[in-house]
């Protein structure tokens, strides 16, 4: 994918703030970080979104994931931390490079608000429930 933005930079084509590095990921701080800290993982192989992730990035990528927030805890001082995924336009995601965003949150803030819940209806919810694990057996 050579016109892909994050392939260039997991490659290392492109140069950029590398936190972590090894044979399949490399994280890097956002461009436009959230809050200080803000960074992304990005595996070096291309994969649109998480439908297309393959087991082994998979695997990898959480607990990777968890040992990047806790040295944000460490060595940022930020009191909790987000991991957020986008997945397609819809989404939000921008750039079409599965990516996982770790996003350190610190005692003041930033304020992120995701979504505002809603009431449930309980006869949609069962509808929808029927209808998703039908496709999941
Ligand atoms: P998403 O909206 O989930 O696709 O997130 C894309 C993220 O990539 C945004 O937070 C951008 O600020 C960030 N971004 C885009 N281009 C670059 C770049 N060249 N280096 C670092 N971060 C980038
Ligand atoms: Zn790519």
């Amino acid at each position: 994918m050579e016109n892909c933005i994050f392939c260039r930079i997991a490659s290392g084509e492109i140069p950029s703030q590398t936190v972590y590095e090894d044979d399949y990921f490399r994280a890097i701080l956002d461009l436009s970080p959230a809050s200080k800290g803000h960074t992304l993982i990005l595996p070096k192989k291309h994969f649109k979104d998480v439908t297309e992730l393959d087991e082994t990035y998979a695997a990898k990528i959480l607990p990777l994931a968890a040992k990047i927030g806790q040295a944000m805890k460490t060595k940022l001082g930020c009191a909790g931390f987000n991991i957020v995924q986008n997945n397609g336009e819809a989404a939000g995601q921008t750039v079409m490079h599965y990516h996982m965003h770790i996003i350190p949150r610190y005692a003041d803030g930033p304020q992120m608000v995701i979504w505002e819940p809603k009431e449930s209806n309980p006869d949609e919810q069962a509808q929808i429930a029927s209808l998703l694990s039908e496709a999941l057996k």
